[in-house]
Parts: structure tokens; C-alpha cells; sequence
């Protein structure tokens, strides 16, 4: 008998479980089962346009999708053409993984206001991503305020101020670079609550930010300390080091250098977002830090900037007919379990955090857990969810359509883009000639 797996989303944490058990040697079924036509989650949708070194990983995914034991389902959303109990019936293992695709609000009074726009609204609107591709986003202003000091608060700092030409080999879309080209944007500011030693920016991420054609970042060197001091973790203290140094090195830029600004504002706290309906500038309350906390000081200060990009973390969103954590906005699940038969990997199962690599041991995990769990299998599995899709008329997206679409996507690319990608599912399903 064979084990019939069903993993619901195909980013890094479904591929790394797909893996893990072809690897582990189980004798199983593995349907990899995406809602958008397109597999490998936020290493398209994610991971910086910019950054397509980091995208290359999809191409070991792309071995896993196409082993013998598995199939890709895309095109088919868990909760709109299938739910999970219906999948925990034809299936022995169902494995959770389908991220935290939402923003976590960034709880400043004013949020609401028009030119408040989530890191993971905004970054999917640059990444062209189905849902988020007719955002729009009101870019018409001099400044910008991306309040976190992460790797994705300085993803979303360099794509603002990176010129045209340094974007040629990346595959921003074109809607998006148009926008970015025209906004009279010339100062980004990235807020932190807390100091440089707290922040969580990766070095070659940050080194970056002083090799731009057009921008310079901006550090105020009273803000930096003398030293990091003593952290418990070795490679805490490495990094922490070495991000101190990059930003004691760009003390050595003025405003003057560029005609583009990302200013590195650290111990400030948002306490407001200022203006009527639409945003006007952001208020803020300096702060201290003590034992890695922030606290105010009384003194407060105003930016003027018509876009504020919280980029405070993703948030998952419920998934139907399991328990769910709504604090910590993940699954409730005893070290991946969720209930019998139902496991949980990733960003739905940990929370926001890490990088790709970081979901490979949760994929370990689920297919230990399988493998100890469902015996010899028997339930149909792949028979019955192609069987229960056609009947529904739910047109599938296999792997081989997938690389039908991702051929158009390349032959389409203009000069020394990877690629140009469809914006929505429609223009991809258009390509199957459905
Ligand atoms: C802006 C940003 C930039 C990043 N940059 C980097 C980087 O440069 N380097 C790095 O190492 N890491 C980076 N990361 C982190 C990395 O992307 C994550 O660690 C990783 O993608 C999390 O994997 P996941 O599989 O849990 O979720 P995801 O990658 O989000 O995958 C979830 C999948 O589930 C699918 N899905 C959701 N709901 C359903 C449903 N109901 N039915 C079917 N399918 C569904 C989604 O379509 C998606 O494909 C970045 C993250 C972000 C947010």
C-alpha cells in the first residue's frame, strides 16, 4: 500500500516536506496543491525582484515537482474549490503549508488612512502577484517612512530608489518600474523603534544600500554605539559586527552625494500617522533602549511623506476547520501535529521568521511524523481529488503547464530580464490556450 500525501501550498516549506519524503524513502503519493498557477510561494512573490540569485533555489523545488512521486496541483485553492476535510478523507496525510501571506498590523493610531500600505500589499504589488497586481499604490510623493528595520523594510527602501537600469536584470514589472520611474520620491525613511545593534538586516543586504547609482544612505553617527557589546550567540555577534561597521562606514555620505536618500532613523517609534483621509507625515517619540527594549523619552519629532509602508511582519490567516492561534496568528499544532492525519510546516506553523532554508527542518519533521503515523496508507489520494477537481470543473494547472507558462514568461522578457511575468491568472491560463 502506498501513503497519499497532500501538501496545500508549494512554497520553500512544501517543496522542503515533498522533499523529506522522497528522501526518507516512504512509499507515498505526494499531489503538491497551490491556489495561483504558479508554484515556489514567496520565492516569486517575495524575495526581491532584484534578488534573482536568491530565486534560483526554485530550480532544486523544480527536481522535487517533477519526481516520480509527485504532482502539482495548481490552480487549486483549499477553501474555494476543495475544503480540508474533504481533502482529510481522500487523503492519509495533509500537511499545511500555505504561509502567512497577510500584514500584521503595525498598531499605530492613523493605519487606516489612504498611503498606508502593508510590506506584503506593497512587495506583492512589485512582484506582480495576481491579487495585488491593480494596488496602485499612490507613490506621488517626495517621501516615504517604511517603518521596521528588516530585510524587507530595506527590500522595499532599495526598489524605491533604484534606477531603471539598475532594475534591468531583475523582473520587476513593467506597471511597477513606470510608477517608480515617475514618483518624485527622493527620501525614504526606515524607522526603527530600537538601535543599529537590534535591528535584524542581513550584511549583504545592507552593504547594498551604499553601492546604489542614485541613492546614498544617510546614518546619523551619534546614533551609532562605540561597540555591540557581548551577545550570548557567536554568530549573532558576527553579524551584529559587521552590520555596525557597514553603517559606521556610511557616516561618509551626505545628502549632497545623491540626489536620493534612505535614511537609516533608528530609536524612533511611530506614535502616529498624521493627515486627514490620506496620509501627511508620521509622528514619533524618540526612544532608549534598555536591556533590548524601547522606551520613550517624552521627545517627539514629525516626518512629512505622503506613503507609510509598515513592514512589521506577515500574519497567517485562519485556515478552516483547524484550530488556530489568532495571537500569534499561526495553526495550534504540538511540534507540527495539528489533528490526526493534518500537519503544519513553515511560516503557517512558525510564525514570520528565518529564511528559506529555515523551513527545511519543519519539512524533516512532518515526513517523520507521517512516515510514524499512517502505517501503510490506503486512502485513494490522487485518484479522488482529479476525480472530484474535473467534476467541479476546476481547470488544473500540472507541472508540465506550469513550464508552458513559465517558457512564455522568458520568451516575453525584454533585453536582460529573467523573465516578464503574467499579472494575472487569466493571462497564464490564457497560455493553455483554457
Ligand atoms: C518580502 C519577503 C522577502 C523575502 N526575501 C527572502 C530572501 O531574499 N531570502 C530568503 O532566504 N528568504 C526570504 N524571505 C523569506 C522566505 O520567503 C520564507 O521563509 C518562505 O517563503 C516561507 O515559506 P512558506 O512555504 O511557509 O510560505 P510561502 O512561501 O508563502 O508559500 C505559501 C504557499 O501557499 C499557497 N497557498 C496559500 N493559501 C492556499 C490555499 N488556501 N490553497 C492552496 N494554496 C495556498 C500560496 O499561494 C503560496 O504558494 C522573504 C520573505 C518576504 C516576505
Amino acid at each position: 500500500m502506498t501513503v497519499s500525501v497532500a501538501i496545500i501550498g508549494t512554497g520553500p516549506a512544501g517543496f522542503y516536506t515533498a522533499d523529506a519524503l522522497i528522501k526518507k524513502g516512504l512509499d507515498c503519493t505526494i499531489d503538491l496543491i497551490d491556489r495561483l498557477p504558479t508554484p515556489y510561494g514567496l520565492i516569486r512573490f517575495g524575495v526581491a525582484p532584484d534578488h534573482q540569485t536568491t530565486k534560483k533555489v526554485s530550480r532544486a523545488f523544480e527536481k522535487t515537482a517533477l519526481a516520480d512521486h509527485c504532482r502539482f496541483f495548481g490552480n487549486v485553492e483549499v477553501g474555494r474549490d476543495i475544503s480540508l476535510p474533504e481533502l482529510r478523507e481522500m487523503y492519509d496525510a495533509v500537511v499545511l503549508a500555505v504561509g502567512a501571506g497577510h500584514d500584521r498590523h503595525a498598531g499605530v493610531p492613523g493605519e487606516d488612512k489612504k498611503g498606508v500600505i502593508g510590506s506584503a500589499a506593497f512587495v506583492g504589488w512589485y512582484n506582480a502577484h495576481p491579487d495585488l497586481r491593480h494596488l496602485n499604490p499612490d507613490l506621488n510623493s517626495k517621501s516615504v517612512a517604511v517603518i521596521g528595520n528588516g530585510n524587507v523594510a530595506i527590500d522595499i527602501a532599495r526598489v524605491l530608489v533604484k534606477t531603471r537600469e539598475e532594475m534591468a536584470d531583475s523582473d520587476l514589472p513593467e506597471y511597477a518600474a513606470a510608477a517608480i520611474e515617475a514618483a518624485p520620491i527622493t527620501d525614504v525613511y526606515m524607522l526603527g523603534r530600537r538601535g543599529p545593534i537590534e535591528a535584524k538586516f542581513t550584511n549583504v543586504e545592507l552593504r547594498e544600500m551604499g553601492e546604489l547609482k542614485n541613492a546614498v544612505p544617510l546614518v546619523d553617527p551619534a546614533q551609532l554605539p562605540d561597540e555591540v557589546g557581548a551577545l550570548d550567540n557567536p554568530r549573532d555577534q558576527r553579524l551584529k559586527e559587521k552590520n555596525l561597521a557597514t553603517l559606521k562606514e556610511f557616516t561618509r555620505f551626505k545628502s549632497s552625494d545623491a540626489p536620493k536618500h534612505v535614511h537609516f532613523s533608528f530609536y524612533a517609534n511611530p506614535v502616529e500617522i498624521l493627515g486627514g483621509e490620506h496620509v501627511e507625515g508620521i509622528r514619533l517619540e524618540k526612544t532608549h533602549v534598555v536591556d533590548g527594549r524601547a522606551t520613550g523619552t517624552g521627545e517627539f519629532f514629525e516626518i512629512e511623506c505622503g506613503l507609510v509602508i509598515p513592514a512589521v511582519g506577515y500574519r497567517s490567516l485562519p485556515v478552516a476547520d483547524v484550530p488556530f492561534d489568532e495571537k500569534q496568528a499561526i495553526v495550534v499544532h504540538k511540534d507540527g501535529r495539528v489533528v490526526p492525519g493534518v500537519y503544519a510546516v513553515g511560516w503557517v506553523k512558525r510564525g514570520p521568521s528565518g529564511v528559506i532554508s529555515t523551513n527545511r527542518p519543519d519539512g524533516a519533521m512532518a515526513a517523520d511524523h507521517i512516515a510514524a503515523d499512517c502505517g501503510e496508507g490506503g486512502k485513494p489520494g490522487r485518484v479522488a481529488l482529479t476525480k472530484c477537481l474535473a467534476e467541479r470543473g476546476v481547470r488544473v494547472v500540472t507541472f508540465e503547464d506550469w513550464k508552458l507558462i513559465e517558457s512564455a514568461e522568458v520568451a516575453a522578457a525584454p533585453a536582460s530580464a529573467p523573465r516578464r511575468k503574467f499579472e494575472t491568472v487569466p493571462e497564464m491560463l490564457a497560455v493553455l490556450g483554457a
